[in-house]
This record gives C-alpha cells, structure tokens and sequence, in this order.
C-alpha cells in the first residue's frame, strides 16, 4: 500500500483513499487499468492445470473487480467483499447465500420495496418462508424465532419512513440462535456505519447510490464476515456474478471522494431540514439525524454520520393534488427514483399497502427528498416556492 508502514491506526477518511491500491503494481499509475476480459492466458500447460496463476478466467475477476473488492473489504472490516450487478442483486445475492429450503427468514416491514418483492416472489418457490416484523422490535425479534429461523434481515434507517434499528440488539438475539443478520446499510455507507463490527454478518450496499456518487451506474457490494465468506464467495462464483469492468471502475472513482461528498449532503440536508420543520404546510420531518427523531438516540449510539435521503409528511388533509401540486412546482429538485447522486431528487410517498406487520398513517401524502450538493439556500428557496404554489 505504501513505501513504509504507517504506524497509527488510519483514519476511514485516509483509508477510502488508499484502501485497495497498490500503484507500483501498474507502473505507478495512481489508479488501477480497467481491464476488459474474458479469456486469460497461461504461460504453459503445468500452470493452467495447477490452478496457481491469480486470474483464470474473466468472470472470476480481474485486477480492476480486485481494486474495488480489496477497498470495500478494508472500509467494511470484511472477511471478503463480492460485487453485484447492482443493489438488489447484491441483496438477493446475500440472501440466497445464507437460506435453505425449509429455512424462516425475517425481514423488516420497513425493507426496500424490491427487496420485499424478491423475499415475495422468489424465495417461496424454493421453500423458504419470509416474515415480516415490527422494525422497533429491536431485540424482542426473538419472539418471533422458530426452528427453522436462518436469517434475519434488517436496514436502518428503513425505507420511506426512515425508523432506526437496534442492531446490537437483534444481532444479540439472532447469535443464540445462530441466525445469520444481513444489514442494508445503502443509506449510511460503510463511511458513517460499520454494520460488520455491529456483529452483522453480510452487509450490503446499493453501490448505485452513494459509492458511485454521480447517478451514471447500477452497482451492488457484499460485504461478508468469516461466517459468511465461505457461502457468499461460493454462491458468487456459482451463479456467474460479474459486473463489466468500466462500471467497476466508476465505483472505485467514486469511493475515493465519498467521504468530502457526504459531508456536504449531511450538512445541506440538516440545514434545509431544520428550515423546512417549521414550514406550516409540513407534518413529520423523518430522518434520524435531526434531534427531534424518535431514532435519534439509535442513530447517535451506531452511526457516525448521516446522509441525503430524508422524507416528510405533509400536514394532515392535504390534498394528493396539493402534494402532486408541490412536486411539479419544484425546479431543481428533479423527480426520479434512485438517489445518492449529486444532484437533488423528489418522489411522492404513499404508504398505503406498503406495510404488513406494522400500522402506518395510509392517508397522509409524504414526500422523499434526496438533498443534493447544491447550495443549500437555493434548495430551500426551491421548495419555498413549490409550498406556497401548491398551497395557494
Ligand atoms: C436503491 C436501493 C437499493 C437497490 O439498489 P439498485 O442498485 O437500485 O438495485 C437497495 N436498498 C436501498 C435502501 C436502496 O435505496
């Protein structure tokens, strides 16, 4: 890594630059080549048989898929990191390396909307039972426990609705049982949270968002404890994973700079936050940063920074024309799916049929924001204005 040791311990800021490089290896260049592969030769038949030589095979990796797997795994902690196609493959990937036919799988009602539709439609067919709990329940998860209870799965904070997890806690209740605990960790990063020295077992991140940073690839990261290494490497390599080299290569540009980048979208975030709290068109503000947050204490206790991704309610009676209203009168705010780019984004929130095992308000109209590196003042003025049109 480098010409000498560094004596103290680094710093993850100082790590996200360094982790993972090894310039001298590619003639110095700072950065790694992307390699484009699928066939690998060898120097004589002795070494193609003896399995010795680092790369085989293109879909096994190369130099470039390396990089980013050897920086991710020094960020997370891990015994190993696998790359996906992108975040939910990342996430199907995870699961599938840790269930079994006859096995229970726990997920929080607050988990990703697609991550429920994959435990939905595709893990009854190869006879796993999925059920969804109170993500509150923190350690009492165990009441739910069965027999057959493989895994629990959890993300904080959850998606739309922003409810922390007591992580510790339903770690501590998943290892008496030897459960494995998967963790989305999308909206902290490996920067602000380390779900593997919370105990969790395979930590995942859509890479799509904050990792990659500019809304231009699809990428999904398994992170992997000792535990969990040996069934994640296997399933990878058995289902041929592979993700194209110039996507992995945007994913390590981006990495490199997470760290200045998500400082600038916690401090917008809290500033246009603590702005729009006030506004009187506006109910709850939901975003575990903010002291007001029913998951403020979980979010100070685990995590050490918080991200873009926020939400709020509009106030009670409010129109889905007002709402609709409010979201066509934004200007730079754009509507789109996805987030942890640079820019800001907007979609409307609609809990209705969202949540199985817990009551949420259905009739309030919410808004998601992604707050982006812009100024904040011209963030907050936007959505000034958009309130008072819709609001008329
Ligand atoms: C976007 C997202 C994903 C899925 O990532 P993709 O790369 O879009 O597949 C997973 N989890 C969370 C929390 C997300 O926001």
């Amino acid at each position: 890594m480098s010409r000498s040791e560094s004596r103290a311990p680094l710093k993850p800021d100082t790590r996200l630059l360094h982790s993972g490089q090894d310039p001298l290896a590619f003639h110095g260049f700072v950065n790694p080549p992307v390699v484009h592969a699928s066939t690998v030769l060898f120097p004589d038949v002795e070494t193609m048989v003896s399995g010795k030589q680092t790369y085989s095979y293109g879909r096994r990796g190369n130099p470039t898929t390396d990089a980013l797997e050897d920086a991710l795994k020094e960020m997370e902690g891990a015994a190993g990191v696998k790359l996906a196609n992108s975040g939910l493959n990342a996430i199907a990937l995870a699961i599938l390396s840790c269930v079994r036919s006859g096995d229970h799988l726990l997920l929080p009602d607050t988990a990703y909307g697609p991550t429920r539709h994959f435990a939905d439609t595709v893990l009854p067919g190869f006879g796993v039972s999925v059920e969804y709990y109170d993500p509150l329940l923190g350690g009492d998860v165990k009441s739910l426990f069965r027999p057959q209870t493989a895994a629990v799965f959890t993300e904080a904070p959850g998606s739309l609705t922003f409810e922390m997890q007591d992580i510790p806690a339903i770690v501590a209740a998943a290892r008496e049982i030897d459960a494995t605990v998967l963790m989305d960790n999308t909206w902290a990063s490996p920067l602000y949270c380390q779900p593997l020295a919370l105990g969790v077992d395979l930590s995942l991140q859509a890479g799509t968002k904050y990792i990659v940073g500019h809304s231009d690839v699809m990428l999904g990261t398994v992170a992997a404890s000792e535990k969990a290494w040996k069934g994640l490497n296997a399933l990878h390599g058995a289902m041929g994973c592979h993700v194209a080299p110039d996507d992995v290569y945007l994913g390590l540009r981006g990495l490199r700079t997470l760290s200045v980048r998500l400082e600038r979208h916690q401090r917008n975030t809290l500033t246009v936050l603590n702005w729009l709290k006030n506004q009187p068109q506006v109910g709850a503000v939901r975003y575990p940063a903010l002291d007001s947050d029913p998951g403020y204490d979980l979010w100070k206790r685990d995590f050490t920074g918080s991200s873009g991704l926020c939400a709020f309610d509009f106030v009670k009676d409010t129109a889905r024309e007002q709402a609709h209203a409010f979201l066509d009168a934004l200007a730079l705010f754009g509507l789109g799916f996805s987030w942890g780019g640079y820019e800001s984004l907007a979609i409307p929130v609609r809990l209705k049929g969202q949540r199985t095992a817990t009551k949420v308000a259905e009739d309030l109209h919410s808004v998601r924001l992604h707050i982006g590196l812009e100024h904040p003042e011209d963030l907050i003025n936007d959505i000034d204005q958009a309130l008072k049109k819709a609001f008329a």
